[in-house]
C-alpha cells in the first residue's frame, strides 16, 4: 500500500498504470483530495464502485498526527507533528500583514552542526518523506477556521534542505501542481545553510532562494558552520550569483547576529562587499538565547548601528522581528519547549 501523498501527479499515473488505469485517474484523484478535501472514498462521486474499491487496497491517506498545536498572543500558531517512526518535526505559522507563512521542516534534526542552532544538538534523526512535509502544508491549512489562507512557505524548520534535496523538491512539485494545491512556486522559499552544488536545484524549482550567511569571512563562518569548511564562501557566493542569473530572483541572506562574533560594523561593511552585485536583502537575526549555545544576543543598539551603517551603504534590510519564538535562530526549541513546558508556550 502506498501513501497518496507521497506522489506527484506523475508518479501517481504510473503508479495506477500497474493497474491498467487510465492517467486522468490520477487527476480525478487529486483534484478529490486537494481541492475538495475528501479522502474517504466511497464519497468520490464521479468515480465508478468498482475503481473505488481497487483504490482501498492501492492507496492510504495518512499525514503526519498532529500532536500539539500552540497558539501564541502574537498569532504565531505553533504545531508538533508526529512523523514516521515515532519522531516529531514542528511547523510553524507565522501571520504578518496580509500575510501567512508556513515554516515547514524538511528532517528530523539536522546534520549540518551550526554551533548556534538548537536542532543542530540532535544530529540527523532522518530526512522527511515528501508526504510528511506535503503534510504539514494540509494539516496547517486545516487549522484554519476563519478564512486565512496560507499565502508563502518557507522551508525554515529543522533540518537543511538541501539535505534531502529529492523529497523536498518532490513535495514543492505536489504543491504546485495546477490539478492539485496550486501553490505558487514564488511563494515557497527554500533556505540553506550554503549546500553549494545542490544550489542550482532550487533554480530548477523554480522557488526562491534564501542563504544563511552569518559570517562574513572563511575564519569565522568555518567556526560558527562547519559547511562553510566544505563550501567556502566564495563558492557559495558564486553559486548565488549562478542562482539570481538564471533566476532573475532576487536572493535573501539571513544573518544571525551574534555579539561579539560577526556583529562588528567591519562586518557589516563586508556584508555589503560580499554581496556586490547579487540582487538581493539581508534578514538580520538577533540571536535568540538558549542555554548551553555559548552565544550572546547583541543589544538593540548594536543591532540598530549594524542595520543603519548597511541601509547607508545601499542595502536592503530588515530585522526580523521574534515572533512566537524566532523561527529560525531558535530551530529545535518549539520541539523541546513543547515537551517540557506545554503550556509555557501559549504566553510568551
Ligand atoms: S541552522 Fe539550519 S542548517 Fe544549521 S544546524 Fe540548524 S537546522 Fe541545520
Amino acid at each position: 500500500m502506498k501513501n497518496f501523498y507521497d506522489f506527484t501527479l506523475k508518479e501517481l499515473q504510473i503508479y495506477l498504470a500497474q493497474f491498467g488505469k487510465e492517467k486522468f485517474r490520477a487527476e480525478q484523484l487529486f483534484r478529490w483530495v486537494y481541492q475538495k478535501g475528501e479522502t474517504d472514498v466511497s464519497e468520490m462521486s464521479n468515480l465508478s464502485k468498482g475503481f473505488r474499491d481497487e483504490i482501498e487496497g492501492l492507496l492510504e491517506f495518512n499525514l503526519p498526527r498532529v500532536q500539539q498545536q500552540l497558539d501564541s498572543l502574537d498569532g504565531t500558531r505553533k504545531f508538533l507533528m508526529e512523523v514516521e517512526s515515532e519522531k516529531t518535526v514542528e511547523s510553524v505559522l507565522i501571520p504578518n500583514g496580509d500575510r501567512l507563512t508556513l515554516c515547514v521542516s524538511s528532517e528530523v534534526g539536522c546534520a549540518m552542526g551550526c554551533r548556534f542552532c538548537f536542532t543542530a544538538k540532535m544530529g540527523l534523526m532522518r530526512r522527511l518523506h515528501a508526504y510528511e512535509i506535503v503534510g504539514q502544508f494540509i494539516n496547517a491549512a486545516k487549522s484554519l477556521d476563519d478564512g486565512r489562507r496560507i499565502t508563502n512557505i518557507v522551508f525554515m524548520g529543522m533540518g537543511e534542505p538541501l539535505d534531502n534535496v529529492e523529497n523536498v523538491t518532490r513535495a514543492i512539485e505536489i504543491l504546485h501542481d495546477q490539478r492539485g494545491i496550486a501553490f505558487a512556486l514564488r511563494k515557497i522559499t527554500v533556505s540553506t545553510s550554503g549546500i553549494v552544488p545542490q544550489i542550482h536545484r532550487v533554480a530548477q524549482a523554480g522557488v526562491r532562494l534564501a542563504v544563511s550567511l552569518n559570517a562574513t569571512t572563511d575564519e569565522i563562518r568555518d567556526n560558527v558552520m562547519s559547511i562553510n569548511r566544505k563550501y567556502p564562501l566564495n563558492e557559495l557566493l558564486d553559486a548565488c550569483k549562478e542562482y539570481a542569473k538564471e533566476t532573475g530572483e532576487m536572493i535573501t541572506f539571513e544573518y544571525v547576529l551574534l555579539k561579539g562574533v560577526n556583529d562588528s560594523l567591519d562586518d557589516a561593511r563586508r556584508i555589503v562587499k560580499l554581496t556586490k552585485g547579487i540582487p538581493s536583502k539581508i534578514n538580520l537575526i538577533p540571536f535568540n538565547e538558549h542555554p548551553g549555545s555559548g552565544f550572546v544576543r547583541p543589544a538593540s543598539q548594536e543591532v540598530a548601528e549594524f542595520q543603519s551603517l548597511l541601509m547607508k551603504l545601499g542595502k536592503h534590510v530588515l530585522v526580523r522581528r521574534t515572533m512566537g519564538r524566532d523561527i529560525y535562530a531558535a530551530c529545535g526549541q518549539l520541539r523541546s519547549e513543547m515537551e517540557k513546558h506545554p503550556e509555557k508556550m501559549a504566553i510568551h
